[in-house]
């Protein structure tokens, strides 16, 4: 089989790379392609949302799993889905929200694959109260280097399943999965926004309020500085109940949201996102949000950068890089401080730079597989998934810790 060299990037544009990209879409073409002497080394790709170089090999094959996106069975009773894992998440919510059940936790776009969530084990705003992606993974049925296609879950070869959670795509190719959904009445959040003038008061804001709220978020003008260091946004909210909508949307809570949405349609040649630009937007930005409570759409709560479209093209040609920490919550303070501080006093601008709570880690206590574990060795191909590494990301054992994220211009080589 051949497949397309094609520069290729992460949702960063930077590095981009000249891969070979193939689409094998079954089981069996996917395993010609394990054992074929020509793929010695493989990485699986979803929709490439991923901010860095994850899904990109120069030297060796992608295999574009996009194109698996069957729903293979959904018990609409028990909120139970099993898709193979090149379903999107906005797939999934196409198909189940309409029965009441909505993803568990998401990322803050819906257009990445299953596969891709459960490899980056993706958070969202509930960390806090319902960990990560792979937490509501009941089954696993994957690929391995070796050609043998097994099944796993946190009750079944949890070794395998744990050093795949989180484990970008380097125990095998995931094929499906089984996600255990989140009961959801209407397709809207009741938010509350509340305006922050300080990282002090935007910390112990989120901190008091972890128990009233199923998600909190704080965008921060990372731009800020002096008095003013670590002002936010507070976007705190909990599902909304069908009861407290309008009548004209309790007619039909679960309906259709419909949403405007913009494009940037070519790349420019140069970044727009500079530091006088991203000043002027944060200021207005910060401004221009109201204090109070406000029903939301799902769309404009969960995705609102979905909508506008390759808004990763405004970065120009040379692309971004996102940054993100995570940091103990009796050290919370002072590491935000120090960040922020080099941020705005550094030539570095982003628009988006977010903060979230974190709840306890993932379960998974075998976050590195042994090498013998993936390679059985019997007739073993020699495809080179590489052995896992322990994983990006700290899983912390603590009980709740900060993970802020910042993108921007002029970070480049901070990894
Ligand atoms: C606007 C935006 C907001 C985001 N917000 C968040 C957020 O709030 N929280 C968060 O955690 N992340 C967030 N992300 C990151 C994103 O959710 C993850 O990077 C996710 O992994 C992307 O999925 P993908 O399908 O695009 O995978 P890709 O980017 O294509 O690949 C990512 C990794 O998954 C592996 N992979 C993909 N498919 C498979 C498969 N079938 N089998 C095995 N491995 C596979 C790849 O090898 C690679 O290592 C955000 C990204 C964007 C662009």
């Amino acid at each position: 089989m051949t497949g397309a060299r094609q520069s290729l990037g992460g949702w960063g544009n930077f590095p981009r790379m000249a891969c070979t990209v193939r689409r094998p879409d079954t089981v069996a073409a996917l395993q010609r392609e394990v054992a074929s002497p020509a793929s010695h080394a493989l990485i699986a790709r979803g929709l490439g949302r991923s901010y860095g170089d994850s899904s990109l090999l120069s030297d060796g094959v992608v295999l574009d799993q996009s194109v698996r996106r069957r729903f293979l069975e959904f018990d609409r009773e028990e909120g139970m889905v099993h898709c193979e894992a090149g379903v999107s998440l906005a797939d999934m919510i196409d198909v189940c929200l309409p029965c009441g059940w909505f993803l568990p936790t998401t990322p803050g776009t819906k257009f990445v694959t299953l596969g891709g969530a459960i490899a980056a084990d993706v958070h969202g705003k509930n960390h806090h109260v319902d960990g990560s992606f792979g937490q509501w993974v009941s089954e696993l049925t994957m690929l391995l280097p070796c050609g043998d296609v097994v099944v796993c879950g946190p009750d079944r070869d949890a070794e395998l399943f744990w050093a795949t959670v989180g484990g970008m795509g380097l125990t095998g190719i995931i094929l499906s999965a089984r996600v255990r959904l989140h009961r959801k009445r209407s397709a809207f959040c009741e938010q509350t926004l509340v305006r922050t003038r300080t990282l002090e008061e935007t910390l112990s804001l989120m901190s008091a309020e972890d128990c009233r709220y199923r998600y909190s978020v704080a965008w921060v003008d990372c731009l800020a500085r002096g008095k003013s260091l670590g002002r936010s946004i507070v976007m705190l909210a909990n599902d909304a109940e069908p009861e407290s909508l309008p009548p004209h949307l309790a007619a039909e809570p679960l309906g259709r949201v419909s949403r405007f949405s913009l494009g940037v349609p070519v790349t420019p040649p140069v970044s727009v996102v500079r530091r006088s630009s991203v000043r002027g937007f944060n200021a207005i930005y910060y401004r221009m949000h109201r204090q109070g409570s406000a029903l939301v759409d799902y769309e404009s709560f969960f995705y609102p950068l979905d909508g506008i479209a390759h808004w990763n093209r405004l970065y120009g040609p040379r692309g971004f890089i996102q940054y993100q920490a995570l940091f103990p919550l009796d050290t919370a303070s002072d590491g935000l401080r120090e960040l922020l501080d080099l941020v705005s006093s550094g030539g570095n601008a982003s628009f988006l730079a977010v903060l979230k709570r974190s709840g306890p880690a993932s379960p998974g206590r075998h976050p590195v597989l042994p090498r013998s574990r993936i390679h059985p060795g019997r007739r073993c191909a020699p495809s080179g998934i590489a052995p896992p590494r322990a994983r990006r990301g700290a899983r912390s054992g603590r009980a709740a810790t900060w993970r802020p994220r910042v993108s921007g211009e002029g970070l480049d080589h901070v990894r």
